[in-house]
């Protein structure tokens, strides 16, 4: 049955496949994938599933052959092309595992194009684990219907991070000491940068007076405060994605 805009019902469940889909194509689950819609969701023959591959966009597929395990999915045709969302990075020092995997949850959910863990000086050695973060996002961008998906960048050392910055691309850097001294206004910030962009979040302790002078001595940096108040480091980085998406990104209609 092919979409409308009633069908499917937005209650369908909707699931990322990590693999290239096509109309017509018929596509066998087991595993995780099998277990969700079988045991959680308890599909049904016939029922509509929605699927996206990060590659070609979205499809609506129905359930072909139910197994007890595993099951068959008929794709009955493309719904949207896969998008393109602003091109925004999250460049954050790992904190705490259950919350780091908080912000890039809601980093996803959010919009952000990349999400890149920074290894800094006061960096509590957390360990972080990739696949756990990416099944997050991966969980975020099936629940609020992206059909591109953040790219997860490997753990990158703080100087590698400034030697290897893009020349083009402004680091909104979220200093938390200059609120007092007037600057680092964030909507002057990105009233006078357009163009690809990135936020920077230091870790619980802040960032080392070593590593501030070398954020602000880029000169892509952009010093910008998120007022008078210290934040945790998750609240600062969805405050100031939001802040980005709402002046320079795809919140706000054309
Ligand atoms: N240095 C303080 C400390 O040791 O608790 C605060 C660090 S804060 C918890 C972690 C990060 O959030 C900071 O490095 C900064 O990037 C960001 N942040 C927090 N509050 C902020 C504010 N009011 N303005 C700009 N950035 C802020």
């Amino acid at each position: 049955m092919p979409a409308t805009p009633a069908y499917p019902p937005h209650s369908a469940p909707r699931l990322y496949l990590d693999v290239e889909l096509a109309d017509g194509a018929e596509i066998r689950l087991d595993g995780s994938h099998a277990h969700y819609l079988l045991k959680v969701m308890r599909i049904k023959q016939g029922d509509p599933v929605k699927l996206f591959d990060d590659r070609t966009g979205e499809y609506l597929a129905h359930v072909a052959v139910l197994g007890k395990r595993d099951l068959i999915l008929m794709i009955d045709g493309k719904t949207r092309e896969r998008e393109s969302v602003p091109d925004l990075w999250l460049c954050a020092a790992p904190i705490k595992k259950d919350r780091f995997n908080w912000i890039a949850e809601k980093a996803t959910e959010l919009g952000v194009d990349r999400i890149m863990p920074v290894q800094t000086a006061r960096t509590q050695g957390q360990a972080i684990k990739p696949e756990k973060l990416r099944a997050h996002m991966i969980e975020a961008a099936e629940q609020c219907e992206r059909t591109a998906l953040p790219s997860l960048e490997p753990l990158t050392k703080f100087t590698d991070m400034l030697e290897q910055w893009p020349a083009d691309r402004h680091l909104f850097f979220a200093d938390e000491r200059i609120h007092e001294t007037g600057e680092g206004s964030f909507r002057k910030a990105l009233v006078a940068h357009d163009g690809p962009a990135a936020i920077l979040i230091g870790p619980e302790g802040g960032f080392s007076d070593a590593e501030n002078e070398m954020i602000r001595a880029l000169p892509q940096s952009v010093p910008v405060s998120l007022g008078p108040r210290i934040l945790r480091a998750d609240t600062a980085a969805i405050a100031a994605i939001s802040l980005w998406m709402a002046g320079r990104g795809d919140w706000n209609p054309a």
